[in-house]
């Protein structure tokens, strides 16, 4: 089987012969191979290319169009999923979705940029490769900090910049042996060899751009310990294009709404965020007074038995506080409820003496309320007003 993607990377139609179609029971769909393609195959980390096998069936006039719903390499043979079986011998036209083929390329050939550069530069290895359609992960045996890794950015972009020829070789076995390049298997024969002068020389079955140029730009968007290693996230091309936009977006709305220049957003989070926790220390403190006061004005336990508050949208710590208070001087139940009659009300309550779970079954059988709790201290949700839920002490 002929691959034409070896031949021309910008090669999206094409016509091949079927010459196999087998039908796969557990997946539920045909894996058919033709006697040559232009689809990439998902191989070496990298998903397999998209596109579509058209074809006119024995019946038919109509051509029938069956989308690639993936695309595996077995023994050097490339299997092409679709739904519908295709006879062999059937001639099918093959066309190639140019956009995630591009995308890919742009990708993959920025990975050798990168790891290249690590490679020469640190002797750390890319011991693995992902490129899906949303990620591209680069994995290496070594630990670089953030700085160098800025520094290896820079440099690639500057291969970018230099627009390097990225050259494509099966050197023979005797050239293979005295060349010395980057590379996952032992192989001797066949090996197809990219270069990128001065950056790279990598064994690699996948489609690169034809030159450095066309990758655009590279921009590594985060990096994290993996195995030993790290773990590096790049962008290439147009993906690094649409990131910008993103985050330029995001930039600009944070800086319009903080009042700070873009550059300095993040200062300006920071600042909100400081401010934040000192409103939220008032307003604990505010609360605090709120519900002392209240409690003050409570029935003593000489009066009753029970304390019983109805407040207003508090913090839950506040109110568990005065509750931890009240319960040692009260001998019945102290509960605070709080929220409004259309809402409904929040509650913790809180006994030293009685079993609040007794209390919590009550509730639930007469408002239908939601919680639970231990024999010294139930908490929920309850849809009533509050004269009646009164009536239950
Ligand atoms: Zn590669």
């Amino acid at each position: 089987m002929k691959k034409l993607y070896y031949e021309d990377v910008h090669m999206t139609e094409f016509e091949a012969t079927v010459t196999e179609c087998i039908y796969d029971e557990k997946k539920k769909i045909y894996k058919v191979a033709l006697d040559q393609t232009a689809f990439f195959p998902e191989e070496g980390g990298q998903v397999a290319d998209k596109g579509t096998l058209t074809f006119i069936n024995e019946t038919g006039v109509e051509p029938v169009s069956l989308p690639l719903l993936d695309a595996h390499i077995k023994q050097d043979i490339i299997y092409h999923y679709v739904e519908k079986g295709i006879p062999v011998g059937t001639v099918v036209k093959g066309n190639v979705d140019w956009e995630q083929r591009f995308d890919f390329m742009q990708q993959h050939s920025g990975e050798h940029i990168i790891s290249g550069l690590v490679n020469k530069q640190y002797g750390f290895d890319n011991v693995g490769f992902h490129l899906g359609l949303q990620e591209v992960t680069l994995d290496f045996n070594g630990v670089l900090t953030l700085d160098e890794l800025r520094e290896i950015e820079m440099k690639a972009n500057e291969a970018i910049w230099k627009n390097l020829p990225i050259n494509i070789a099966f050197p023979s076995s005797e050239e293979l042996s005295v060349l010395e390049y980057r590379s996952k298997l032992d192989l001797i024969e066949n090996v197809r060899i990219v270069t990128i002068p001065g950056y790279d020389t990598c064994a690699c079955c996948a489609p690169h751009v034809d030159t450095t140029g066309q990758i655009g730009m590279i921009k590594i968007t985060n990096v994290q310990s993996h195995r030993g290693g790290i773990r590096v996230n790049i962008l290439c091309g147009n993906r690094a294009l649409k990131d910008y936009t993103v985050k330029q977006n995001n930039a600009a709305t944070i800086s319009a709404t903080l009042s700070v220049k873009q550059d300095l957003i993040a200062d300006g989070v920071e600042r909100l965020k400081q401010e934040n926790l000192k409103q939220k220390e008032v307003m604990n403190r505010l609360q605090a007074t709120i519900l002392k006061n209240m409690a003050d004005n409570l029935p003593t336990p000489d009066e009753s038995n029970h304390a019983i508050l109805f407040v207003e949208p508090m913090d839950d710590i506040a109110i568990r506080n005065l509750i931890n208070d009240l319960v040692p001087k009260y001998s019945g139940y102290v509960g605070v409820f709080w929220g409004n009659d259309v809402d409904g009300y929040r509650y913790i309550i809180g006994s030293s003496t009685l079993d609040c779970r007794e209390l919590a079954t009550a509730l639930r059988e007469k408002f239908g309320a939601k919680g639970g709790g231990k024999a010294p201290m139930i908490q929920g949700n309850v849809m009533a007003i509050k004269e009646q839920i009164k009536t239950i002490f």
